[in-house]
Parts: structure tokens; C-alpha cells; sequence
């Protein structure tokens, strides 16, 4: 689809960038896809590739393995994905919410460790937050961790976690001291490998299939001192810093899964006939893509001046909030108005309509539900 409205934030490496992206996801995603969501995860070789074309690295400083480019670069991958509804393997929250954390507020030695690992694929990493008990209210996180020596216990149980099955690491969210409510949250560089984890069935999901979304069990695990990242008690303080990132990256991939599902149905109504015509030739399809085709356009500078201000550092809480309640609740319309426009056809798992209605729909419940979005704008008003 021509979309009225040029965009100016990228440059020409980025487009080189993007054209390298897109044929990576087509030669070596696309055409393994479907095994990867018969089997509900995604292989460690592939992650691996990734980190060869460098999608695993993008804003990644040199000196610890990347591409040290900026938010523009990730945001190119996280189209990209979109664009080819790929949903899996979670590389952007691997790449794009994870490895921040250890950027921003990783030691010296904790960058050199794990950073090149991430940017290689060689580790695969997951966050843990949410509990079975909730995962909106954070304060009330329930899991554990004891000083014990140099080393601290950790206790407790996370669930809905993307990687569970397949991560090495879990960047995990433990109470340290349970008297400061969310202020005595923190984070904890932990491997998945030690005694006392266990990871609990591979969730089965409405869409997202070729990711594993797990439970993981902690009992007694003891994790050093040293994995601790950010400080004792300043997990909040760090989750924070994280979130408006986290719901860019959301917002980024809604707006461009929205435009490409306006584009597939101009393509499919204006092939399928009904009533001697085609399905686009009823005047209710024309109003219906034209009322979706401005509706994106509209997302489109929005979504590109958040990238911007958040490449300049200027990206607010509480933008950041807008920029997410509003592209989700927007995609998850579109999709749902092409797919009606698809029939029955879009109601089949192999036309991509179906796919990305059902993976799109999450993105109005993590990072941070759209309700608790409206309470941030709200606090804003
Ligand atoms: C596919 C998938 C992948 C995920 N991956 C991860 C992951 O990798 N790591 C991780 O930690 N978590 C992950 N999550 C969890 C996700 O972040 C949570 O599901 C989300 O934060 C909501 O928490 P909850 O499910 O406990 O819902 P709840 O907190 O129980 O909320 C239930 C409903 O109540 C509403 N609600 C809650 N509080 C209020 C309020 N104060 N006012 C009005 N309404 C309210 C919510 O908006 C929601 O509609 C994932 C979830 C899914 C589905």
C-alpha cells in the first residue's frame, strides 16, 4: 500500500540494514516457521544466525559484542518481524528489553560476561516478573531471596515467562525486604541451570506458538551476590527505567503488523469474488479499508516521533504510555475488521491474517496492561 505520508527518521545504512533483515527472516526463518510452532519453541541454531546478521546486537556497544547502533536499528528488526509475522523466536525482548537492563545498570564484569553472549545467540534470556498470584500489581511479588553468605536463596515461583523452556538466564524480579513494598525489589542475573529450577510445562498459548512461555519453580536456589544487577533494593527503580523502552518496542511492532494487514486484504478482496464481483468492489470493504488505511497512516508519524524522542533520550512515561495503549488498541481493531474481510479463509491458521490476529492480541495485556496504560496517562492529566 502507497502510504501518503513519507517517513523521515531513517537514513540509507538503515535501509541496507532493513533489505539484510528481511532476507535473513526470508531464507532462514519463514521456511522453518511452521515446525517451530508445531514444536512450541524455537532452535538455539537460529538464534545463533541471528547473532551473526547482527539482529541480536544492534544497539549493543562494540566493546561488548554489538553493532553499537541505536534504537533506530532495533526498531528496523522489530518491523521486519512484524512485517514477515514472525512473531518467534522473542528476539526483541532478548535484544531490546533484556540486554538494556545489563547496559544501563550491569557491572563492569557483568557486561563483559553476558553481553557478547546475547549478541551472539549463544545465550538465549528471559525476564521474570510475573507470578501466578498477578502479574500487574508488582509489589506483591512473592519470590524470595535470603542472604546466605556471599550467595543469596532464592524461593518462589514466576509464570507467563517468554523463554522459559529454552533460556540459560532469567534477569529474575525477587522481594529482598519485604517491609519497603516495591522498594525492596532485586534483580537477579540468574542461571537456569542451577540446582533447585525447575520449569514447568510449555504453556499452550492462542497465538505466539513458536515461542515457549513457561512457569518457572525456585527452591533453594542459590545465585552469588555478584549476579545481582542494579543493587540491592533497586529493582523497582531499574524495572522502571526499562518499561519505556519495553512499550516502545510494543507500540513499533502493533503500528507495522496493522499496516501490513490492511495491506494483505486489499490484496485478497480484490482477488475473491462473491456476487459476481469482487470482495473489494462492495462499497462496505472500500469503507472499511479506507476508515483502517487512515486510521494507520495516523499511527505512522506518531509511532515515528516516539522513536525519535526515545533515540534522543526525550521519550516520557507517560508518551510512552499513549504510544502503546493507542497502536495496540488500534492494531488489535484492524486485524480483527481484515480478518472478518477474509471470510472463513481468515479464519485459517495458514493465512496470515489468522496468525497475526491471534499473536497481536497480547499486546494489549504485557508490557503493562492497556488498563494500567490509562492509569499512567490518567496520573498524567
Ligand atoms: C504470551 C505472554 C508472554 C508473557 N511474557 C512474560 C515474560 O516474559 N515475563 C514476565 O514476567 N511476564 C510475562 N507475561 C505476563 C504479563 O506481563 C502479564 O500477563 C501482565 O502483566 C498482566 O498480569 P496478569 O496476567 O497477572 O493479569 P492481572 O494483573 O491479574 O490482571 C487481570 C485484569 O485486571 C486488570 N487490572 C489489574 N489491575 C487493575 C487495576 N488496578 N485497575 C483496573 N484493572 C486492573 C488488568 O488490566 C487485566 O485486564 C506474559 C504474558 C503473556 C500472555
Amino acid at each position: 500500500m502507497q502510504f501518503g505520508i513519507p517517513r523521515t527518521i531513517y537514513a540509507e545504512e538503515h535501509e541496507i540494514f532493513r533489505a539484510s533483515v528481511a532476507r535473513f527472516l526470508k531464507e532462514e526463518v519463514l521456511p522453518e516457521y511452521e515446525s517451530w510452532e508445531d514444536a512450541g519453541r524455537t532452535p538455539r541454531e537460529i538464534w545463533q544466525r541471528a547473532g551473526e546478521v547482527g539482529i541480536l546486537g544492534t544497539s549493543t556497544p562494540e566493546a561488548y559484542g554489538g553493532m553499537g547502533g541505536d534504537f533506530l536499528f532495533d526498531a528496523i528488526v522489530i518491523e521486519e518481524l512484524g512485517r514477515h509475522g514472525v512473531a518467534a523466536p522473542a528476539w526483541d525482548m532478548h535484544a531490546y528489553i533484556i540486554a538494556p537492563f545489563l547496559q544501563h545498570f550491569g557491572s563492569e564484569a557483568q557486561k563483559k560476561e553476558w553481553l557478547p553472549k546475547m549478541a551472539a545467540g549463544d545465550i538465549i534470556t528471559a525476564i521474570g516478573l510475573t507470578e501466578p498470584g498477578g502479574g500487574s500489581d508488582l509489589k506483591e511479588i512473592n519470590t524470595s531471596a535470603k542472604a546466605d553468605g556471599g550467595d543469596y536463596i532464592i524461593d518462589g515461583a514466576k509464570t507467563f515467562i517468554t523463554n522459559g523452556h529454552i533460556a540459560d538466564f532469567v534477569l529474575l524480579a525477587v522481594k529482598t525486604d519485604r517491609s519497603l513494598g516495591a522498594k525492596g525489589v532485586t534483580l537477579f542475573w540468574t542461571d537456569l541451570a542451577l540446582d533447585g529450577v525447575t520449569r514447568g510445562k510449555n504453556l499452550k498459548k492462542i497465538g505466539n506458538k513458536a515461542q515457549d512461555t513457561a512457569e518457572l519453580f525456585f527452591d533453594g536456589v542459590r545465585v552469588p551476590a555478584a549476579n545481582m544487577i542494579g543493587g540491592l533494593n533497586e529493582g523497582w527503580r531499574v524495572l522502571m527505567h526499562g518499561l519505556i523502552q519495553e512499550r516502545l518496542v510494543v507500540a513499533v511492532r502493533s503500528a507495522v503488523m496493522a499496516e501490513v494487514a490492511v495491506d494483505q486484504t486489499v490484496t485478497y478482496t480484490r482477488d475473491r469474488k462473491a456476487f459476481g464481483q469482487t470482495v473489494f468492489d462492495f462499497q462496505n470493504t472500500q469503507f472499511k479499508l479506507a476508515e483502517m488505511a487512515a486510521d494507520v497512516e495516523a499511527a505512522r508519524p506518531f509511532v515515528d516521533r516516539c522513536i525519535e524522542l526515545h533515540v534522543a533520550g526525550d521519550l516520557s512515561m507517560d508518551v510512552a504510555a499513549k504510544v502503546k495503549l493507542w497502536t495496540t488498541e488500534l492494531a488489535d481493531r484492524v486485524l480483527d475488521e481484515c480478518l472478518q474481510l477474509h471470510g472463513g479463509y481468515g479464519y485459517m491458521w495458514e493465512f496470515p491474517i489468522a496468525r497475526a490476529w491471534a499473536d497481536a492480541r497480547v499486546h494489549r495485556i504485557y508490557a503493562g496492561t492497556n488498563e494500567v496504560m490509562k492509569y499512567i496517562i490518567a496520573r498524567g492529566l
